[in-house]
């Protein structure tokens, strides 16, 4: 991966103080096609020393070039990687797919064009921030002035899923670069590819050393846990599963250190009667299946009003039997893989509960054929399931898999009720035309983001963030910069 022209697969190293390196763990991992079960990589395993080398060149990035660039160069560096992704956006694109095996039609449109708005998008924030002022009156009649003065963390931990491996990632790495800080990346086990090459383009745009690193390996007893546990890492942003953001916040309490969650969820689309019938399915035929149901963001409880439930039913039952699985480079495949065979073994496992708790399988419910060449993959159909209470398992539990189950109710108050009923509180999404119910529903749903008639529609200057058991935090426009920077108040007596 090193040189200046096309970004080479290979094996998959760490990057850290500027320098590919395969570390001294002397381990190595591989990294496994979800579509045909080959080799895409070896990984090079980042141990627990290595994992301490990229801490302490963060934090001598932080005092050095890097911690002393001016904003304006900074912001300019950053805007500079944004188009160094863009230049070299169809080997992004390759090892993005190896690793996901996400159709080419989704990770073109998705992962990588977002991977590149991720810097701009918070080059652009940096540059139009200000500090604040306040006069203020004093006693003895001469007053006061008050400034505020911005500056970043020091070495942010940042801690990634395999879901949008370079969307997420540089989600984070952006806003906290952009903000000055430097950052130790972990990327899934997963899908170890994208955040190694964003190394070359970091050397590529002049990124001082120790700025970026990148270290492989696992959670618990590997990479990730030792990151959490350095005390060099002044804070940590995890996108994860809530049961992990539970144990990285146990390690990030000592020292007391800053967090900023994104975790899982148990997303509903309410679909009202009055809504537009061929936007509510195709917009819910999106957020349940698209990347394979592995969207933290997707649906997974869809509650329709009883005067339509059967058409929708019906209609997002020929949505679903339209998808067409196939491997990621053919023009027609609209549904890839999920990212793991033990992965596959867990979704099956809930298309196995829904059964036995005598769910009515409206479509799918296993594995696809897809022949010999892909039988190795981690294929599943699409899946839809009606006849369950709310109690069952695949209706309380995120799944992460192309499915869902569609229950009817009657009124408003009533499915606010239901999609409230979830220690989740990610994302929602409402169809109507009806404004006034629109405007009246949607701030009574719990949870960061909902959305009305759409689905997955991201202005990135906006709020993005989980309440309840969904995350801690708000990252988006001038909101990123609460978490990647300190805020301190210089007071002067005049
Ligand atoms: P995961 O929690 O299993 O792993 C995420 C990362 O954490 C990986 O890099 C993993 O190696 C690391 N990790 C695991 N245990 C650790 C530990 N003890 N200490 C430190 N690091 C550890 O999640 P996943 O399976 O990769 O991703 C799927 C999950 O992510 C789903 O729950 C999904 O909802 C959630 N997600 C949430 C958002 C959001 O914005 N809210 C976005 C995408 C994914």
């Amino acid at each position: 991966m090193e040189g200046s022209g096309r970004i080479m697969q290979g094996a998959v190293m760490n990057f850290i103080d500027g320098a590919y390196t395969p570390g001294t763990s002397g381990k190595t991992f591989r990294n496994i096609s979800p579509v045909d079960g080959s080799l895409v990589s070896e990984v090079h395993e980042a141990g627990e020393a290595d994992v301490d080398a990229a801490v302490r060149a963060a934090a001598a990035a932080m005092d050095g070039d890097w911690g002393r660039m001016p904003v304006a160069e900074r912001v300019k560096m950053v805007a500079a990687i944004a188009d160094g992704i863009t230049k070299h956006f169809d080997d992004f694109l390759e090892a993005e797919v190896a690793d996901t095996g996400k159709p080419v039609s989704l990770a073109s449109h998705l992962d990588i064009p977002r991977g590149a708005a991720n810097f701009q998008i918070f080059a652009d924030t940096v540059k139009q921030h200000h500090d604040e002022a306040y006069r203020m009156p004093t006693p003895d009649g001469t007053g006061a002035l008050n400034y505020t003065v911005t500056k970043p963390k020091g070495v942010i931990g940042v801690i990634c899923p395999w879901n949008l491996p370079l969307l997420l990632m540089t989600w984070k790495v952006g806003p906290a670069m952009a903000c000055g800080n430097a950052v130790v990346v972990k990327p899934s086990e997963e899908t170890p590819t994208t955040a190694a090459m964003l190394g070359q383009v970091m050397n590529e745009v002049g990124v001082p050393a120790g700025a970026y690193n990148v270290i492989q390996g696992f959670g618990p007893g590997s990479a990730g846990e030792f990151l959490t546990q350095h005390p060099g890492v002044d804070a940590i942003t995890f996108t994860g599963e809530t049961a992990t953001g539970e144990a990285i916040m146990r390690n990030a309490a000592k020292g007391v250190r800053g967090v900023s969650f994104e975790l899982g969820g148990k997303n509903p689309a309410i679909v009202f009667a009055d809504c537009d019938m061929d936007k509510a399915i195709e917009g819910t035929a999106r957020s349940v299946f698209a990347n394979c149901g592995q969207v933290c963001l997707g649906t997974e409880r869809v509650y329709v009003q009883r005067p339509v439930f059967d058409e929708f039913v019906t209609k997002l039952k020929a949505a679903a039997e339209g998808l067409k699985c196939g491997a990621p480079g053919d023009k027609d495949t609209n549904l890839g893989p999920l990212i793991s065979v033990e992965h596959r073994n867990k979704v099956l496992g809930y298309y196995e509960k829904a059964r036995e708790a005598g769910a009515t399988v409206v479509t799918g419910g296993g594995v696809p054929d897809m022949g010999n060449a892909l039988a190795g993959g981690a294929w599943v159909q699409p899946t839809i399931w009606t006849g369950l209470g709310e109690d069952a398992a695949v209706v309380r539990e995120e799944i992460f898999g192309p499915c869902c189950h569609i229950a009817p109710f009657d009124d408003e108050d009533e499915v606010i009720r239901l999609a409230n009923d979830t220690p989740y509180g990610l994302a929602c999404s409402i169809w109507t035309e009806n404004l006034s119910r629109a405007h009246r529903v949607a701030p009574q749903v719990e949870v960061g983001i909902c959305w009305v008639n759409s689905w997955f529609l991201r202005d990135l200057r906006t709020p993005f963030g989980g309440s309840k058991q969904s995350g801690i935090g708000r990252e988006g426009g001038f909101y990123s910069l609460e978490f990647y920077t300190e805020t301190s108040n210089v007071c002067v007596k005049l």
